[in-house]
């Protein structure tokens, strides 16, 4: 399945808030701007949410990102501009450790292949080395993402009761949240599954490619691998696995990062929930930068709001998770 499209047989779903969503047709254009690269292409404009923001936020600035620059009232206490710069640093972290893990691994699958080319090892059984310090590199980047989630989380329902003249406990992740709770944590269990899953698929996606490349070599040479250099047979593996991985990296860098920033604040959410169940507060689904990033299933839901966090954390995204939604608490 190329990155990007719909999942075969799905259909329309009904989620707990009544709302039908129909999985979006083909838009050819859509297609494209969400595959390769998650939308961020230069000079595509216009916001695609239809939810009115008449705002300007606090916490923008000029140089920060004009789609973040209005915000709906009941997104005032929520910092876009810092979600955006943790979301690029992420990404930029996870491309960073998947594309210098991508020449070793290549090179150490490409090397496997000529080996069994060359030995007459079928390509389905050639078994390839994992990189054990894959899962852990990734794991660094998405706790940096995870532990900012959390914070802002807290800090976000700190001046939620303030501004509504409440006390809260949590008054100094306010203004400085980043001071405030320098213990660092342990990663949890989720945060570990999603390097885990990230690193697995980053792999296999390679191996799975190998493997191809190794029918592809073996239909090409007749299997008359007897004369054939090593080293040439590996520098043609090489090459083709390479042209291959070039479009999956950059999204499996957002996927990684949108599951820590959302696994970060829901954490932070379940610590001042009683204070904030106290307070009467509620949850909203938002798209927090407003821009053509949202895909047709998400931009319906921007502004839904339900009793808790889960009840607006529904999974519909068509674009793999690229769209950069965040759950917030808000006062009905
Ligand atoms: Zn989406």
């Amino acid at each position: 399945m190329p990155p990007g499209a719909t999942k075969p047989g799905q259909t329309s779903q009904t989620l707990p808030s009544g709302r039908v969503i129909v999985p979006a047709k083909q838009r050819a254009a859509q297609a494209s701007t969400l595959s390769e690269d998650g939308g961020a292409q230069a000079g595509v404009p216009a916001p695609r949410s239809k939810r009115a923001r008449p705002d300007v936020s606090s916490f923008w600035q000029e140089g920060h990102r004009p789609e973040l620059r209005n915000v709906a009232p009941s997104e005032a206490h929520v910092d876009f501009p810092a979600h955006d710069r943790e979301f690029n640093r992420a990404e930029a972290g996870i491309t960073r450790v998947l594309s210098d893990a991508k020449h070793k691994t290549i090179g150490r699958m490409a090397d496997a292949v000529a080996n069994a080319l060359k030995s007459g090892v079928k390509p389905s059984e050639i078994a390839f080395r994992r990189d054990p310090n894959l899962h852990q590199a990734i794991l660094g980047e998405i706790q940096k993402t995870y532990d900012f989630g959390r914070k802002q989380a807290i800090a976000e329902h700190a001046r939620l009761m303030q501004r509504a003249g409440k006390v809260t406990k949590f008054a100094d992740y306010a203004t400085g949240f980043m001071l405030a709770d320098p213990a660092a944590r342990k990663p949890p269990k989720s945060l570990i599954v999603t390097a885990d899953v990230a690193a697995e698929d980053f792999e296999n996606r390679l191996a799975d490619a190998a493997r191809n490349v190794a029918n592809d070599l073996r239909a090409k040479y007749a299997d008359d691998f007897a004369s054939m250099d090593a080293g040439e047979l590996a520098d043609q593996t090489f090459g083709a696995i390479d042209d291959y991985a070039e479009g999956f990296i950059a999204r499996a860098a957002m996927e990684a990062s949108r599951k820590a920033m959302g696994a970060g604040r829901k954490d932070g959410f379940d610590e001042v929930g009683d204070e904030a169940a106290d307070a009467g507060a509620v949850f909203e689904r938002t798209e927090m930068v407003d821009s053509p990033n949202i895909c047709d299933n998400c931009e319906p839901l921007d502004g839904e709001q339900g009793p808790t966090y889960s009840s607006v954390d529904e999974d519909v995204c068509e674009g793999g998770a690229l769209c950069r939604k965040i759950i917030t608490e808000v006062f009905a």
